[in-house]
């Protein structure tokens, strides 16, 4: 069966290749015997996952929008039979009983006898329930774990991926998406997941990769079977499953313009980024691990100007990293660009980016993560932690410019407490002999509206201010950025984030200091005009990003932007709202 699943754009280009569904069954399953008294406490959880994937099944579909073709309610209720097939329900319950299994056990086991069955069937329509008692024990594997799917489990088990797969999984935790660039990058070449936005890290880290990516596409993991022929049109946030020959000739065609495209865009590496009017633009790049900055240089980049060094924590192992390793990740980071300026950010642990092991005990209850104890907050509780990053990265100054960036600050007193950690960490180096370099460049993220309101006053305090913009639209909109339900209200161009953005930019120039963008709009072509136009001079983005955005500022006047926005901030009413977003689009 051929259809279209449609999900959020996130990272573009076009892929083809065959479905590679990562869940839970395909991850070495934890087998232990219980003991007796055990036993009646192991069927609950059983049955407690049991009703996890109930709920989880009403709720696909309750999300199933009104003209879904009749197979995919067809889908979900044989899934919703073989959940409480009793045949099923009653194997699991003997091994668990009889055998003392634990129920992951006890699963995999029948997993692996009935799939023989299914093996056997001579009719065709039932052979092929097969899948969907896969994916129904895989669910339930998922509930008993109550954790993703590990892609890390994945890339080591038995399975071993071949060229031109296409992830497809109901969700991917940055993580996991760093693994497959650290392990298995060459070996995938598009991503679908029924969850996440498009400035959600997952996405932030399918784009750096350059890999199509589709993200929020509803029951991609429930409706596409393993090795079918995926389409990921990561340009329009399209995903064709089994396609026609003839879609499939026209998205080969597609996908040979674009890959001309972007080999054509490479002309453009050692033009100048200035626009047709003759301003001067500093693009940098934002990075997540050390060895991207190779990517960064090669783009072009006049620099790092986001370094998510949280990122470094997500490696396999999970652990902080040491203050040595640390020193040796960022001093290959500014020894790599050779010269130009790397803007290294504390660590933004928290929310979708907690390192497992470190929950901070006051994070343990965190109902809204991306509220709670993040970024520089959470930095603040762990002091240890942020004086050790604090003394690595003075220490890898001395091989280059290096700039520090605190994320998140909203409050006075969290200015004054991180610039008296940077001071301990200046003098426990010199007690210790290390070399630093002392005087080094301190900047603020203004990603919270509270500091976007109070700009002035950060710009007296800081050396620079770069903007926030995925976290700053995601607090004032009050829209979560991982949530897909809500994503249609992530609006990049609502007038109360462009005028937070505008006062940053004002405050910044008034105190005569750099404002950076360094949020995910600084690498959209769509929203490259109203940048301008609000008067920036310093992008930072995915390096995959940096050519395309550099041919639009060639081709744009700052001059008639800058108009062109001012009409833009003084419309509020919808109508003219759009009458001036189609006047910028003619710029
Ligand atoms: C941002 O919020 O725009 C930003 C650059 O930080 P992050 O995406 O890592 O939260
Ligand atoms: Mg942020």
């Amino acid at each position: 069966m051929s259809f279209i699943l449609h999900g959020a754009p996130v990272s573009r280009g076009i892929a083809i290749g065959r479905a590679c569904l990562i869940a839970p069954a395909t991850l070495e399953v934890n087998r232990y015997r219980i003991s007796s008294s055990q036993i009646e406490a192991e069927i609950a959880r059983f049955h407690a996952a049991q009703d996890q994937v109930r709920r989880e099944l009403e709720a696909l579909r309750a999300e199933l929008p009104a003209d879904a073709p009749a197979e995919m309610n067809a889908f979900l209720n044989v899934h919703a039979l073989l959940l409480h097939d009793a045949t099923l329900t009653e194997a699991i319950l003997t091994l668990i009983r009889a055998r003392r299994y634990n129920a992951e056990w006890a699963l995999a086991e029948q997993l692996e006898k009935f799939g023989h069955y299914f093996d056997d069937i001579e009719n065709e329509y039932l052979r092929e329930r097969k899948a969907d008692f896969q994916q129904v024990v895989e669910q339930l594997l998922k509930a008993l774990a109550k954790t993703p799917a590990s892609i890390a489990a994945y890339t080591h088990s038995g399975h071993s991926p071949v060229d031109s797969k296409i992830v497809i999984a109901h969700d991917i935790s940055p993580a996991d998406m760093l693994q497959f660039r650290t392990r298995a990058t060459q070996t995938f070449c598009g991503f679908i997941t029924e969850r996440g936005g498009s400035t959600s890290h997952t996405a932030i880290v399918a784009r750096s990769l350059g890999i199509p990516a589709v993200l929020g596409a509803p029951l991609a993991s429930v409706l596409i079977r393993q090795d079918d022929l995926i389409i990921v049109d990561g340009n329009e946030g399209v995903v064709m499953v089994q396609p026609s020959p003839r879609v499939l000739e026209e998205y080969v065609y597609q996908r040979r313009r674009y890959l001309r495209r972007q080999i054509s865009l490479s002309g453009l590496l050692s033009a100048p980024a200035c626009t047709a009017d003759g301003i001067q633009v500093n693009l940098y790049a934002n990075i997540e691990l050390p060895e991207d900055a190779r990517a960064a240089l090669e783009a072009g980049a006049c620099g790092i100007g986001l370094f998510r060094t949280e990122f470094l924590w997500m490696r396999p192992h999970g652990q902080a990293p040491e203050e040595e390793a640390q020193f040796e990740a960022y001093r290959h980071v500014v020894e790599t660009m050779n010269g130009r300026p790397v803007t290294i950010r504390t660590f933004d642990a928290g929310a979708d980016k907690m390192p497992d092991g470190y929950a901070h005990s006051s994070t343990e209850y965190a109902p809204n993560p991306a509220l709670g104890l993040r970024a520089i907050r959470w930095s603040l509780a762990e002091p240890r932690i942020l004086l050790a990053q604090l003394r690595a990265i003075l220490r890898a100054a001395r091989f280059g410019p290096v700039r520090i960036l605190i994320p998140m600050l909203t409050h006075a007193q969290q200015i004054g407490q991180t610039f008296e950690l940077i001071q301990a960490a200046r003098r426990q180096c010199m007690e210790a002999g290390l070399n630093i370099e002392p005087d080094l460049q301190i900047g603020a993220m203004i990603e919270v509206p509270a500091s976007a309101l109070m700009a002035p006053f950060f710009a007296k305090h800081f050396d620079f201010l770069s903007m926030g913009t995925n976290d700053l639209i995601q607090y004032t909109l009050a829209i979560d950025r991982c949530d897909k339900a809500v994503a249609h209200l992530y609006d990049p161009l609502h007038p109360a984030v462009l005028r937070l953005i505008a006062e940053t930019l004002r405050s910044g120039h008034q105190a005569g200091i750099p404002v950076s963008v360094c949020g995910e709009m600084a690498g959209d072509p769509a929203f490259t005009r109203v940048l301008l136009g609000l008067g920036l001079t310093e992008f930072s983005m995915p390096a995959s990003q940096l050519l395309i955005i550099k041919q639009h500022i060639r081709q744009l006047k700052q001059c008639a932007l800058k108009s062109a926005v001012r009409g833009l901030l003084a419309a509020h009413e919808p109508k003219a709202r759009q009458a001036a977003l189609q006047r910028l689009s003619q710029v």
